[in-house]
């Protein structure tokens, strides 16, 4: 896997690097499970990213085993939303695999909130 021209390992992808401490992010809440920090490009006033701290690739990916974690992740999305004050207007999106626009293969919970939503999404 490649990322700015480097070849990282599924353990050295950039979120880990995020958990790690190793490059800088907004990080609005961790916990033994996960973490959540602000997108660095964000598609709306509010857009935050929930992962687990466990390298998993993509949803797709996930087996039985991760699905306490995932159910974890949903929730504090939840909890996290709504700290941000945007009631329950809020929309939660995995992108899974290259063709759906997933481009950092750590798994990732999108949060956006702030704006009007359209359905189908673009
Ligand atoms: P996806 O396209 O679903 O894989 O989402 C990856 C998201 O990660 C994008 O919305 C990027 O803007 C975001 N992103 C990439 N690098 C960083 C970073 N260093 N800090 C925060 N968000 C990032």
């Amino acid at each position: 896997m490649t990322f700015k021209g480097l070849n990282l390992s599924m353990s050295d992808t950039l979120f880990s690097k995020i958990i790690n401490r190793e490059i800088p992010a907004d990080i609005v809440y961790e916990d033994d499970l996960c973490l959540a920090f602000r997108d660095v490009n964000p598609q709306a006033p509010v857009h935050i990213l929930v992962i687990p701290k466990k390298p998993i690739t993509k949803i797709a990916d996930a087996t039985e085993t991760d699905q306490s974690v995932l159910g974890h992740l949903l929730l504090k999305a939840s909890d996290i939303a709504k700290e941000q004050g945007v009631g329950d207007a809020f929309r939660l999106v995995f992108n899974n695999g290259t063709g759906a626009g997933q481009t950092v293969f750590h798994l990732h919970l999108h949060i956006l909130a702030g704006r009007e939503f359209s359905w189908p999404p673009g």
